[in-house]
């Protein structure tokens, strides 16, 4: 069996470092470890315009802008198809056929919709198509027989429902797809990064986000505004680290070599949080170290991006081809799944039999 890997985001910002520790770094190192056969990057914009009906605009202007955050992480158009997702009509077809095998109370049991509801206040207002988006994601994945999803944690009841829909579909209807496993990041507080103000996720709806593609000088006045521990008032007061997005953010991108370039006060992380907690420490100095760790993280992202904005043609016919190479696959996916469900009806005249 190969080895695929399909992921994606939605076109409703552009990306923060919340997805970059959380998904797009893992993906880049899985695209260039040799290991995958395919590897499919999905721009999900008729995913976002589950919530976003009537904002087409903002959905169709960040298509491009996700596009350049890919390929600034370092996603490398010769090895990963980066596809927009409403351009595969045979994504919409699945959904279609998927959705008898789901019933509604196993949606609304899904802890990541039920929490994603109640952030948006849909109450009596909830979108069908929003309700539904669980089962276009197994489509969006079984379509490429994925079998693997490098996603963040709130992905993993989805992958979960998509794995129930795999069974119940092979079971009915013949062995046909493929069960999908999520990859999470490694390094527990990546996971899911908590917001600037911080609030559990840091997200693009939530507005609390450092952009990967904010300048250097709006990226150091977040990190100089960021929420910490609210019962550290003094400097001497004892603080704490847990639950503080500050050292939640330094478990995510430090690295020991750090201190010994920008606070060789401490050896590493652990003392830094050591003296946190004692008291007598700070939170400027935490925080500008922080910026440190984020700028020199982010530099290099920020030199791809300012390369590839110059070059816009040619990020869209990586779109455009990507797009062409997902629709193959999806197309293939799709007629072995209506044959399995005998619905091919004029591949050959067996219905006159
Ligand atoms: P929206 O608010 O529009 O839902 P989002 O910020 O949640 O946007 P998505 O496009 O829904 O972003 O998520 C894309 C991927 O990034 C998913 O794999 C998700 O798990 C991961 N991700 C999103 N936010 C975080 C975060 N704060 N920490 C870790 N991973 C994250
Ligand atoms: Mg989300």
């Amino acid at each position: 069996m190969k080895n695929i890997i399909l992921t994606g985001d939605r076109p409703t910002g552009r990306l923060h470092v919340g997805h970059y520790v959380g998904s797009l770094k893992e993906r880049v190192s899985l695209q260039n470890s040799g290991e995958y056969d395919e590897v499919y990057i999905m721009v999900a914009d008729a995913q976002a315009l589950t919530d976003n009906a009537d904002n087409p605009e903002k959905v169709r202007q960040n298509v491009m802008q996700v596009a350049l955050d890919y390929l600034s992480c370092g996603i490398d158009p010769t090895k990963s198809n980066i596809f927009i997702q409403s351009m595969i009509p045979e994504l919409a077809e699945l959904t279609v056929y998927y959705m008898n095998l789901v019933t509604v109370s196993r949606v609304q049991r899904n802890p990541t919709v039920k929490a994603e509801i109640k952030q948006k206040n849909f109450e009596t207002s909830l979108p069908l198509g929003f309700f539904c988006y669980p089962v276009s994601q197994a489509s969006d994945i079984t379509a490429f027989k994925a079998t693997t999803v490098p996603a963040g944690e709130d992905q993993m009841p989805m992958i979960e429902q998509c794995c129930e829909i795999v069974r119940k579909f092979n079971e009915v209807y013949g062995e046909t797809l493929v069960e999908p496993k999520i990859v999470l990041p490694t390094n527990k507080s990546c996971l899911r990064l908590p917001g600037i103000d911080g609030k559990a996720k840091m997200s693009k709806s939530l507005g609390n986000c450092i952009y990967l593609s904010d300048t250097e000088e709006d990226t150091k006045k977040k990190v100089m505004s960021m929420f910490t521990d609210p019962t550290h008032l003094r400097r001497e007061d004892p603080g704490h680290v847990e639950g503080n997005p500050v050292f939640t953010y330094l478990d995510a991108f430090c690295k020991d070599e750090y201190f010994a370039e920008y606070l060789p006060d401490y050896k590493n992380l652990d003392e830094l949080k050591a003296h946190y907690q004692r008291g007598g420490l700070g939170d400027m100095v935490v925080k500008k170290f922080l910026n440190n760790v984020i700028q020199t993280e982010l530099r290099p992202i920020r030199e791809r991006r300012n390369d590839w904005e110059k070059r816009l043609p040619d990020v869209y016919e990586i779109l455009k081809q990507g797009t062409a190479k997902a629709r193959e696959t999806a197309a293939q996916t799709l007629s072995e799944v209506k044959h399995a469900m005998r619905i091919d009806y004029f591949t050959d005249d067996n219905l006159l039999k």
